[in-house]
């Protein structure tokens, strides 16, 4: 035991570019985690939104055993089976013909934001090089992806950053038509913001979205590396809408807790993608492949699919009795199993303080900026997980009412 490592070690050794909580989980199993001490937890942030199934779900671990005493890695310069596999069974699940393989949600980004450049440029010049993003989202930590996100603390400081990147509101499509024009090459857009809030799109928005690309020949490319995979209650959350891209991007959630991405596309656009335009060493690793594999064929199911719409039921009669009795939220809002509580005015600003409490009563939550408490549990969380775990935030939210 002596020789275990302690969250001092965090500070003294690894970059502080987080602030991680004092516990430290070592075994997880389903909707429940376990730290140093031995104490119990319930996981309702699912290692935020990426692990779709909880921990070392059977199903996932015969996977990557199986995957690991067969063939690890090959690169590019070879193909592989699982990777052909996961790329037939995205592109056959979905409105995309064709898939690129990466490692995270960043890395699918940069690939949609350069592919839709080059398609621009391949198709119309070089002149059409304008990129239209919306305040509030997130869209990775590469310099370009921060610099498309909407959240100006993450780009700041670390300049030049790229330009040809303009800034519309989010949920209005007026703001939008003041920045579109032929120079347009793409529009990107989570259809549910994530670390913005969990602020759904209307409905009306991304076809007023669609509609506009349509017009100006500019590509309109879904960012749901947070709403993909199941999370929404469809496999991707352009399903629920029934509005399609021309680009999507997945990761987190895809290989429920291993490291992989994808961005997919149509023929004609991905076309842009020729030999030695772009790639990734690690991109279509057969680990993660196999793995991202089974998680889809897993989740994408009725059965599964239907259980996250019911498990949403759920969350949200929970919260409404919560908010009943402490008043503590203004709106419960959110898709699937990506469920947002915004605080309400009495408690503007603090729902990182129930972070803490929570985790002291054996709950894991997040918050989604400062103003909003998330949740993003596994897509099979049992029931009982759930009604224990809101018991345990209910005293959360008690002491947390009782102490401001
Ligand atoms: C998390 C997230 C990303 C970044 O993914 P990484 O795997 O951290 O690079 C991009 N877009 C959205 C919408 C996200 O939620």
């Amino acid at each position: 035991m002596s020789d275990s490592p302690t969250r001092s070690d965090f500070d003294r050794y690894m970059a502080p570019n987080y602030a991680p909580q004092q516990v430290i989980p070592t075994r997880g199993k389903g909707s429940r985690l376990w730290d140093q001490a031995g104490n119990e937890y319930i996981d309702f942030a699912g290692g935020i939104a990426v692990n779709a199934l909880g921990h070392c779900h059977p199903v996932l671990v015969e996977a990557l055993e199986t995957q690991a005493n067969t063939l690890w890695h090959l690169s590019n310069v070879y193909t592989n089976e699982p990777a052909l596999r996961l790329a037939k069974c995205l592109v056959e699940r979905t409105f995309a013909d064709k898939a690129f393989m990466c490692s995270s949600g960043g890395e699918a980004n940069e690939a949609a934001l350069k592919l839709a450049r080059r398609y621009a440029h391949d198709h119309y010049g070089a002149q059409k090089d304008k990129i239209i993003s919306f305040h509030q989202s997130f869209h990775g930590r590469t310099l370009f992806t921060v610099s498309v996100g909407g959240q100006p603390k993450y780009s700041q400081g670390f300049g030049p950053i790229p330009g040809g990147i303009f800034h519309a509101e989010f949920n209005n499509l007026d703001s939008v038509r003041e920045l579109v024009g032929d120079d347009t090459c793409a529009i990107i857009v989570e259809p549910m913001q994530g670390e913005g809030g969990i602020v759904p799109a209307d409905p009306g928005f991304l076809a007023g979205l669609r509609e506009l690309c349509d017009q100006y020949q500019a590509l309109l490319i879904f960012d749901e590396v947070q709403t993909g995979v199941g999370r929404s209650g469809s496999l991707y959350a352009y399903m629920e809408y029934g509005i399609t891209p021309d680009i999507l991007t997945s990761a987190k959630a895809l290989g429920g807790g291993f490291p992989v991405g994808a961005m997919l596309a149509t023929d004609d656009v991905m076309a842009s993608f020729s030999v030695g335009t772009h790639g990734s060493t690690y991109g279509g690793n057969a680990l993660a492949s196999a793995v991202a594999l089974a998680a889809v064929e897993y989740i994408d199911t009725p059965e599964v699919l239907a259980g996250v719409k019911q498990r949403h039921d759920l969350f949200r009669e929970h919260l409404e009795a919560i908010n009943r009795q402490y008043g503590v939220f203004q709106t419960i809002r959110g898709m699937g199993l990506l469920i947002g509580a915004s605080m309400s005015p009495a408690y503007e600003g603090r729902a990182k303080d129930i972070l803490p409490l929570a985790i002291d009563e054996g709950l894991m939550a997040l918050i989604a900026g400062p103003n909003v408490l998330r949740m993003a549990p596994s897509l099979v969380i049992p029931e009982a997980d759930i009604h224990e775990g809101m018991a345990r935030l209910e005293q959360a939210i008690a002491r947390f009412v009782a102490e401001t």
